[in-house]
C-alpha cells in the first residue's frame, strides 16, 4: 500500500520527548540521515543532547515548549513510556504527525489498560487480576498464585514488583504498596524469554525485526542472543502475534513486544514498549536498518528498513555496577579491541548501580560463538 501523505524529507527537524539513551541512539540515526532533531528532557546532562540541534531542557508538560516543538517540528516521537500522553495529544491536535498516538503509549503506561487491550485482541497473557483497590483482593485468588503484584504505572527494570505465595501475602504487599493500583499475575514457568521489535508505518507497512532471547539479572536486561535459540516456528509466531497486536493498535512507530515462552513453546505476551527497546539493540549493527532508523522511517512515512539479520548477535548491557568504588572501570582495551565488537556508551557522566551506561554487540557466525565471546571479554 502505498502512502497518501508526502513523506517528510531531510532536513525537516524531527522531534522527540525525552532524551535518554533510546533518544541519543535515534538521534544520531536521524541526523545521519540528515535530519534536525529537537529533544525535550528537564536533564540538563541528557545523553540524547549530544546530538540535538535543540534541547529544551523543560518537563513533558511545558506549555511553552511545547508550542516551540509545535511550530518547529515536522513530526514527533518519543522514546519515554511514561511521558505525559496529554502532551503528546496536544501535539497532535496541532496538526503534526504525532507517533506513536498518544492514546498507544496511554495504554502501553497502564499495566491494567495494557493486558486488558492484549487480552482482548485475542492474543495469550499471562493469568492476571486487575487490583483497583484493596476490595480487589478479597475475593478467591488461586487462580493467580503464586504470583507477582506489579504496580499498574511506572514499574521498570523489575522495579515495584513482588512475588507473593498466598492470599494474606497478596494483601500485604498491596497495603505496603499503599493500595495503588496493580496487577496480580500469575507466576509461569518460563522456558525462556524473547521479544519482537515492529515497525508499522501510516500507511500500515509493518516489518519485524528477528526475535531476541532475553537473559535477566536482578531484573534488569543483561544479554540479548540473536536469533533467539527456539523453534522456528515458535520464532515467526512470535513475529506474527507482535505485529497482530501493532495493528489492533493501529500502532504507529516502533514498538517492542516482550514474551514469555512456556515448556510447550506457547507463547504469552507479557508487555510491550511504545518505543524502540534494549532488547533491539544488536540492530545497530547486525541488521541493516535499525530499529533507530526504523523510528525515523515510520515518523516521516517512509518504508520501512529491511530488517533482516546479517549476523548473529549477542548485545551485553554495561550497567553502572561495573564501575566499582575502587576505581575499576569496563575493560576498554578488550572491549575497544576485540575486532567483531562494537561499543556503545551513552556520555552518561555518573555510573550508578542498575545505571544503563552503555552496551555492546558481538558478532559471529553462530549465536552460541557470539555468547562465547562476549562471556570472554564480560
Ligand atoms: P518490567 O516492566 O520491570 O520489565 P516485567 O513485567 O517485564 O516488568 O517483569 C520483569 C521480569 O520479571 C520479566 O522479564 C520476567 O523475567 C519476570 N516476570 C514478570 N512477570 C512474570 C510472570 N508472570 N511469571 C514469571 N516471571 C515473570
Ligand atoms: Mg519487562
Amino acid at each position: 500500500m502505498m502512502s497518501n501523505t508526502k513523506p517528510i524529507l531531510p532536513p525537516a527537524m524531527l522531534g522527540i520527548l525525552g532524551g535518554g539513551q533510546l533518544g541519543r541512539m535515534f538521534a544520531a540515526a536521524a541526523k545521519n540521515m540528515g535530519y534536525g532533531v529537537t529533544v525535550l528532557d528537564p536533564d540538563n546532562h541528557a545523553p540524547a543532547a549530544d546530538f540535538a540541534d535543540v534541547h529544551l531542557c523543560k518537563s513533558f508538560t511545558d506549555p511553552a515548549a511545547l508550542q516551540y516543538m509545535a511550530e518547529h517540528c515536522a513530526a514527533i516521537t518519543t522514546e519515554f513510556e511514561n511521558v505525559n500522553a496529554d502532551s503528546m495529544r496536544w501535539l497532535a491536535a496541532q496538526g503534526i504527525p504525532v507517533s506513536p498516538s498518544g492514546d498507544c503509549v496511554a495504554i502501553a503506561q497502564d499495566r491494567i489498560a495494557e493486558k486488558t487491550f492484549i487480552r482482548d485482541a485475542g492474543l495469550d497473557v499471562a493469568p492476571f487480576l486487575a487490583v483497583k483497590n484493596a476490595a480487589s483482593l478479597e475475593g478467591d485468588l488461586s487462580a493467580y498464585l503464586p504470583g507477582i503484584l506489579k504496580t499498574a504505572r511506572l514499574g521498570y527494570d523489575g522495579k515495584g514488583q513482588v512475588r507473593v505465595k498466598t492470599a494474606e501475602e497478596a494483601r500485604f504487599a498491596h497495603a505496603e504498596m499503599k493500595h495503588q493500583p496493580c496487577v496480580l499475575e500469575k507466576m509461569m514457568p518460563l522456558a525462556a524469554e524473547v521479544s519482537v521489535i515492529v515497525t508499522r508505518t501510516r500507511a500500515g507497512e509493518v516489518a519485524s525485526f528477528p526475535v531476541a532471547e532475553n537473559e535477566h539479572v536482578n531484573g534488569i536486561l543483561d544479554v540479548s542472543i540473536v536469533p533467539a535459540r527456539v523453534d522456528n516456528a515458535v520464532a515467526e509466531r512470535a513475529r506474527a502475534m507482535a505485529m497482530q497486536l501493532a495493528e489492533k493498535l493501529d500502532y504507529i512507530g516502533v514498538m517492542a513486544v516482550e514474551f514469555f515462552v512456556l515448556d510447550g513453546g506457547e507463547l504469552v505476551i507479557n508487555e510491550m514498549a511504545p518505543r524502540p527497546h534494549n532488547s533491539g539493540h544488536y540492530t545497530l549493527d547486525a541488521t541493516l536498518t535499525s530499529q533507530f532508523e526504523q523510528q525515523v522511517r515510520a515518523m516521516c512515512g517512509l518504508y520501512p528498513g529491511k530488517p533482516d539479520l546479517l549476523k548473529p548477535t549477542v548485545m551485553v548491557n554495561l550497567l553502572g555496577d561495573v564501575w566499582g568504588e575502587d576505581g575499576s572501570e569496563p575493560r576498554w582495551e578488550v572491549l575497544m579491541t576485540a575486532p567483531n565488537t562494537k561499543l556503545h556508551l551513552y556520555g552518561k557522566k555518573q555510573a550508578r548501580p542498575g545505571r544503563k551506561m552503555g552496551h555492546y554487540n558481538v558478532l559471529a557466525e553462530t549465536a552460541q560463538d557470539a555468547l562465547e565471546q562476549a562471556n570472554a571479554i564480560k
